[in-house]
């Protein structure tokens, strides 16, 4: 960025916490091609669009018009109104943007920080960390992840704040997601070293939820329970109490052999239902599958953290066999060291192919599901997002086939997920707003961004060193 833009920027009070500017204003160099990012309605011509609704079905070439943010149209030769920008997708694969159902975003700062003993070990790690956090670091550490989910292809995350420490402290993810565009769920966690004996925050929680719900920039984010855990004395009233607060819960359950039984521990108290997301899920028995089927509880994998944490290999074989809504997550960037959610997808589409020791059993569209549509369904937004349906919300990625790594070919859900990088992502629309675009973030100043993380991330080190 130029120097004289920057100071015109400062001086407006334009640029502010996270590298932002005044929302969905172009930070590209090559400023040539133009749009109006302000608006969110668009043409876009010529697409292969893989719909992921049924009923629509998918298009090798297609049109996709967007008014107020929605889609209103898909199919053959549409015309927009006059005003409407046209974007040309030719050749280029265009999916729904992708939903991320598991994620601490206030980890992003510890990219990779997951140690090689027991003291510098993901957990202890992570929890050293967390004591430094001020609500200003959560907000940082968000939309540092944020702007990397918007690069990988994500439109809506599910974040787990499990570094609560006040309502100020959830309210960061809120912000952070207010101010880049994207949709999402946030789940009001504990934080590392509180007590067991310490009850929930649910105090915190009724204010942040007034506070939310009475300002309409939080429009497209919901508030929900992120639940201790499954051995908590009062584990039952909190779910009561969340439950008539109307938010939904997430929990990490059975995430590995010394936690097996946990999920038939919450379907022995009657907790399963459909607002319940289980994370992990690892050491899931035969019996504990039938218990998510028969209650429409759905189990997010988040593949590569519980790989490199050693919680085992997901069970996807048993998971897709099963009638179970099953979505996927990032986790921490701590452990999984980036947010591809098309390579965590394409990792499960060839370990499912591996343990079936068969070349077609797992097609690379059943996995696009599980980062679109069932992850709608997942946070009960189904209705809104997660597929290319006229009448939802135009959240959409397009990837474009003009790169080294992604030109020849012609089957799009394989080239989409065993052939794709975050660079290949062209553009990104949330809402019917266009938060990237040939390749590079709108709204959001990502070099400042990246120099306010990395000066935040080194602070800390001296903090704790
Ligand atoms: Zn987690």
């Amino acid at each position: 960025m130029k120097n004289e833009r920057r100071d015109f920027l400062k001086k407006t009070g334009l640029l502010g916490i996270g590298g932002f500017i005044s929302p969905f204003s172009v930070f590209s160099e090559n400023q040539q091609k133009r749009f109006q990012f302000q608006q969110n309605s668009y043409l876009i011509k010529e697409a292969c669009v893989l719909s992921m609704d049924e009923e629509f079905g998918d298009f090798n070439s297609a049109d996709v018009l967007i008014e107020n943010g929605k889609i209103t149209r898909l199919g053959k030769n549409i015309e927009g109104p006059s005003y409407t920008e046209i974007i040309n997708a030719e050749g280029g694969i265009l999916i729904p943007g992708l939903i991320d159902c598991h994620w601490h975003l206030w980890t992003s700062l510890l990219r990779s920080m997951a140690g090689d003993s027991a003291e510098e070990g993901y957990f202890k790690m992570t929890a050293r960390y967390s004591r430094l956090y001020s609500p200003e670091d959560m907000k940082l550490a968000a939309t540092y992840a944020i702007a990397e989910a918007v690069h990988s292809g994500i439109t809506c995350i599910s974040d787990y704040n499990h570094n609560a420490r006040s309502p100020q402290f959830v309210q960061a993810s809120f912000d952070a997601m207010a101010a880049t565009g994207i949709r999402g769920h946030i789940s009001y966690g504990t934080y590392r070293d509180l007590p067991d004996s310490q009850p929930t925050d649910f105090k915190g929680i009724n204010e942040l939820k007034q506070f939310i719900d009475s300002n309409s920039k939080y429009k497209g984010i919901s508030l929900g329970l992120g639940s201790r855990s499954v051995n908590y004395n009062n584990l039952e009233k909190d779910w009561k109490h969340a439950r008539d607060l109307g938010l939904r819960i997430t929990i990490h359950a059975s995430s590995n052999e010394s936690q097996k039984g946990q999920i038939t521990s919450l379907f022995k108290k009657g907790l399963l239902a459909e607002d319940v997301n289980i994370i992990h899920g690892n050491a899931i028995t035969p019996d504990e599958i039938k218990m998510l089927e028969d209650t429409g509880t759905s189990l997010t994998m988040t593949p590569y953290s519980e790989m490199r944490i050693g919680y085992g290999l997901p069970k996807i074989n048993e998971l897709y066999e099963a009638n179970i809504n099953c979505c996927v997550g990032i986790d921490t960037t701590a452990l999984t060291g980036n947010a591809h959610l098309l390579d965590t997808l394409k990792m499960l589409q060839n370990l499912a192919n591996a343990n079936a020791k068969d070349e077609f059993y797992l097609h690379p569209k059943e996995v696009l599901k599980m980062a679109t549509i069932n992850g709608a369904i997942n946070l009960g937004i189904d209705k809104k997002t997660g597929s290319i349906t006229p009448g939802k919300s135009a959240d959409l990625v397009l990837l474009k086939k003009s790169d080294i790594n992604f030109s020849t070919g012609n089957k799009p859900y394989h080239l989409a997920i065993e052939a794709a990088l975050q660079e290949n992502i062209d553009m990104v629309m949330a809402k019917g707003k266009i938060l990237k675009y040939d390749g590079k973030l709108t709204g959001i100043n990502a070099k400042d961004l990246i120099i306010q993380a990395k000066n935040r991330f080194a602070e800390m080190e001296k903090e704790i060193n």
